[in-house]
């Protein structure tokens, strides 16, 4: 392209409930006819992805820059290299994931064997968020193809650079008979979820999860909801303070400003602790963005107007503002909030309740540091917890006792990048999981086969019931 602006600049075409019925009766027909269900099929839609992200690397880089001046190194190490780690990691495995697995019959079956054999849903729906809008639309997309499905992306329309990028790359690179973007808001992403699909992969707010699932229960339609949570850090006193400081930025402003759902939402340390840790953490904090944060290149701006109102709202609630200890300058025309660190902010407070999803980092103080596992479980069940420590008795209660999406122990965030761990939530941070393997499974129905012959046709199942056949 000349410039990604001229991809950019047009306007989504109006979609309504007519279309919808329409395009998914499309992509049905051609799902009837086999067409996405073969190996080589799957393969070359899966191949064209990682060209398309190879060709068109330049345009994903610069529109996620221009959604949320992501730094060109976090867009290509969280969004770009990621997707296509994981389009390669299908590419390699997708004939053993396609394999029928055969299983143990019983005496009961003699003479039989039995498989599970995976058979694509049919017409699926992604929906993503715009936080990460690129790698959230075409990782579910990726495993829809690999399990042999159509399917439909509805990008956010908050990065609306990377969503009709999106729209762009797809239909050049992609088979439109059975893949296809649709950009839009409310009213478009409703005349899609009024349409009965096989599967809807929704990423975004546990609000609209419970409208997808409303929407998705009146065609008994299975979902995936990838939602957040208010993610917790709990740091013992006995760690390396510099590596720990620089994992929880690592965890929160050095991944898009503290708006991911797996960002570090707060942290617990003892009252005996915080003071050392707040100062590991500031140090390590100039050492990254410098002394004036708001001017750092290598931090993401707010997306938009409407969150960086709710997170100033959040330090402007009453009593917040003075337990600042760190940040709290603001520049609106810029969309920019520097690293701010806030303790013992009021349980009461929109901070400790809602998930924060921003620069915004309070810490809650508690005597003992086992404490902080009570913090965690008085709260909704999150996506991801994270624990410091060098405590192997702690790591394990800490396993053991906090429900979570997932767990990292003496890191945050990387436990993502492990394709042989399934990601998603639990409780209110989601339902379903993926990623490798899962991302697979969650887009195919695992059928149940037994073979059986005509040989070894005993006479006990069928009447007439005689007391001597209970006995055999
Ligand atoms: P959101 O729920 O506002 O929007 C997500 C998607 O839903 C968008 O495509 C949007 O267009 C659509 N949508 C919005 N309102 C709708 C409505 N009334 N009816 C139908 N569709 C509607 O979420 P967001 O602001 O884009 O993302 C932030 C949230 O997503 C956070 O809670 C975050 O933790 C979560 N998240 C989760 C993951 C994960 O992988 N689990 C990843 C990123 C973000």
């Amino acid at each position: 392209y000349a410039t990604l602006s001229a991809v950019v600049k047009k306007q989504p075409s109006v979609f309504d409930g007519k279309e919808a019925a329409s395009l998914v009766g499309d992509l049905r027909s051609n799902f009837n006819t086999g067409r996405t269900k073969s190996y080589e099929w799957r393969i070359s839609q899966l191949q064209n992805i990682v060209r398309m992200i190879d060709e068109k690397e330049k345009y994903i880089t610069e529109a996620l820059y221009q959604d949320l001046s992501k730094p060109e190194l976090e867009a290509f190490l969280a969004e770009i290299s990621n997707t296509k780690s994981s389009c390669t990691l299908a590419i390699k495995d997708l004939k053993t994931w396609m394999a029928p697995e055969t299983v143990k019959t019983s005496v009961t079956t003699f003479p039989s064997s039995a498989q599970i054999v995976s058979e694509p849903l049919g017409v699926v729906l992604v929906i993503s968020a715009w936080n990460f809008p690129f790698l959230l639309s075409v990782e579910p997309v990726i495993g829809a193809i690999a399990a042999g499905n159509a399917v439909v992306l509805k990008p956010s329309e908050i990065a609306p650079a990377t969503s009709s990028l999106l729209a762009k790359l797809f239909s050049e690179y992609l088979d439109e008979t059975s893949i296809r973007v649709i950009e839009g808001r409310v009213p478009e992403t409703t005349a899609l979820l009024d349409q009965k699909w096989d599967k809807i992969f929704f990423t975004g707010g546990a609000r609209v999860g419970r409208i997808v699932m409303t929407a998705a229960a009146k065609n008994l339609t299975p979902v995936v909801l990838e939602l957040g949570g208010k993610c917790p850090a709990l740091v013992d006193s006995d760690v390396n303070l510099q590596v720990v400081a620089r994992r929880i930025i690592a965890g929160k402003w050095a991944c898009n400003n503290g708006q991911a759902c797996i960002g570090v939402d707060y942290v617990i340390t003892t009252e005996d602790f915080a003071s050392k840790l707040i100062d590991a953490v500031k140090t390590e904090l100039e050492s990254f963005f410098g002394k004036n944060p708001l001017e750092s290149k290598d931090l993401s701006r707010i997306v938009n107007s409407f969150h960086f109102k709710r997170l100033e709202g959040m330090l402007k609630e009453n009593g917040v503002a003075n337990k600042i200890v760190h940040g709290g300058q603001t520049i609106e025309d810029k969309l920019k909030i520097s690293p701010t660190i806030l303790v013992d902010v009021s349980e009461e407070s929109s901070m400790m309740r809602e998930e924060i999803f921003g620069p915004l980092l309070p810490i809650v103080t508690v005597q003992k540091i086992e404490d902080g596992i009570q913090v965690i479980r008085s709260k909704p069940k999150p996506l991801a917890a994270y624990l410091f420590t060098d405590n192997k008795e702690l790591q394990q209660q800490f396993v053991q006792d906090v429900a979570a999406g997932g767990i990292g122990v003496n890191d945050t965030i990387l436990h993502v990048t492990v394709k042989d761990l399934p990601f998603g939530g639990v409780g209110e941070s989601g339902i379903g999981a993926y990623h490798g393997k899962f991302s697979y499974d969650t887009f195919s129905h695992k059928k149940g086969v037994l073979y059986r012959s005509f040989v070894g046709d005993s006479d006990i199942r069928y009447p007439p019931y005689t007391t001597k056949k209970k006995t055999v």
